[in-house]
């Protein structure tokens, strides 16, 4: 369907928000870019020094706090080689904002095992570190980012742009989403690509795919596990990925579990292989404590996810792959069946009819990759990884290629974000078919990040419903 929008209307709209791109590379930046930074991590995470000179790893950065308190709670860094170590973070512009904002008198900070800060020297006595010279991107290009990943969630009250965005021809709605979802993986694609840059491009895939293993919960070590891998890329078969994955997650039982038959000849063969090499990587095991295990799906299990990783590691030539899908596969129908058939490993003696480790054997075989995580990879990194590789080549009919199947793919399966943005900008009265494609539901998430998330419950002060109503007078 052809649009009857200006080509850039949207990220036009976008520009006229608040002042993104003022910040000079020499300002200090906003708190709350900070936090964002540090959130998702934006930074050189393999080369991370404290400011007294020792190295530190983040094995999780920790979940935002919206109350009193630090602004993290319950990050896992390792100093050195020291045990990892559980405890909440504090972000503060300078150093001595922890004695002028009275942390250090505060019990509610006490848990603070890590104080970041722009830049300086530690002076809070406790761990330090400095971010300035550890960011991932410019500062110009990461304002950009924030401004659109900003971190305040929108209320489930349906918002002042309903009207208007009632008013407005089909068309140019689906143009509007369109072209917001095509922002939106732009805005992924710079991601992958300033990792790309520390890692190189074939990492920075692994560490994506990872991450969106690990859904919502288990993003970070995921992302840790496929950091590891990158670091011992060696030819195995996928059962001893699978042991080393396991191993490395810290998830595998400190005992053999129960298992007869094959399922306990499997169970043993894990068991084997991981502790024979145990000893080499003793010093990466995550703890336990990294992972959240409550509330998960079956499916979403880790070391089942693990064990999909473990097949296409084994494999190693999954860029390759996705490549040759990329350029030889042209039947908008076809895609998604043709990437599942690529992604789908064969048959798992063991993960194809389990669960967990300890579940009983199921009655049917289960596939490791379903179709609601197929679009989650599709739109989250196989896409975005492809369209920042064409970026990087300066190749723009490459880009046109990946933003064509971004507009071409299936609505993934509906989420609570989904249900909430719906609610918000369509007071649940949604045109009839408008989300069948995952690009509408993009541009909608792309939408409720760049107005809903920097205004309020009330809509105050967000542009967004006067562009839509400028928009259907034109
Ligand atoms: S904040 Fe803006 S975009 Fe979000 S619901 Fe309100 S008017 Fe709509």
């Amino acid at each position: 369907m052809t649009s009857p929008l200006p080509k850039n209307l949207y990220a036009a709209w976008r520009g006229q928000r608040f002042g993104i791109g003022e910040l000079r590379e020499d300002d200090p930046p906003p708190e709350r870019l900070l936090q964002a930074v540090w959130l998702h991590q934006r930074i050189t995470r393999d080369h991370l020094v404290l400011t007294d000179g020792r190295p530190v790893r983040v094995l999780h950065p920790g979940f935002p706090n919206c109350e009193s308190g630090p602004d993290f709670r319950d990050a896992l860094v390792q100093f050195g080689g020291d045990a990892p170590k559980r405890g909440d973070v504090e972000i503060d512009l300078a150093p001595s904002g922890w004695r002028t904002h009275h942390h250090d008198v505060n019990p509610a900070f006490r848990s603070v095992v890590l104080h970041v800060i722009w830049d300086g020297t530690g002076a809070s006595g406790l761990p330090t570190l400095a971010l300035k010279a550890r960011l991932d991107a410019p500062v110009g290009e990461l304002t950009e980012w924030f401004s659109s990943e900003g971190s305040a969630r929108a209320s489930a009250l349906a918002g002042q742009c309903c009207g208007p965005l009632r008013e407005l021809p089909r068309d140019h709605l689906q143009g509007i989403l369109d072209q917001a979802a095509l922002v939106r993986l732009s805005l992924k694609a710079a991601q992958l690509a300033a990792r790309a840059r520390q890692c190189g491009w074939e990492q920075s895939l692994w560490e994506g795919l990872f991450s969106a293993l690990g859904y919502k919960h288990n993003i970070w070590p995921m992302r840790r596990l496929a950091e590891l891998a990158g670091t011992v890329r060696e030819p195995l078969p996928a059962e001893l990925w699978q042991a080393r994955l396991a191993g490395w997650s810290g998830l595998l039982p400190a005992e053999l579990p129960r298992g007869r038959g094959a399922d306990g000849n499997y169970l043993r063969r894990l068991w084997d292989a991981w502790w024979r090499e145990r000893a080499r990587f003793g010093e990466v095991i995550l703890p336990r404590a990294a992972w959240r295990m409550s509330g998960l799906r079956p499916a979403n299990q880790p070391l089942r996810r693990l064990a999909l990783a473990a097949h296409w590691l084994a494999a190693g030539d999954l860029p390759v792959r996705l490549e040759r899908w990329f350029f030889h596969e042209t039947s908008a129908e076809s895609l998604p069946g043709a990437l599942l058939a690529l992604l789908q490993p064969p048959a798992d003696e063991f993960w194809s009819w389990h669960w967990t480790l300890n579940s009983p054997r199921l009655k049917k075989a289960q596939p490791l990759l379903g179709e609601a995580r197929l679009t989650d990879l599709a739109v989250n990194v196989v896409l975005p990884w492809l369209w920042a590789r064409a970026d990087a080549g300066r190749n723009r009919s490459f880009q046109a290629i990946a933003e064509a199947r971004l507009l071409a793919w299936p609505a993934s399966e509906d989420n609570a974000a989904f249900r909430l943005a719906r609610e918000r900008l369509f007071a649940g009265a949604v045109p009839r078919g408008l989300f069948f494609r995952a690009a509408s539901q993009q541009g909608l998430l792309q939408i409720v990040r760049d107005f809903c998330a920097h205004s309020n419950a009330l809509c105050e002060g967000c542009h967004f419903p006067e562009l839509v109503r400028r928009l259907a007078v034109n």
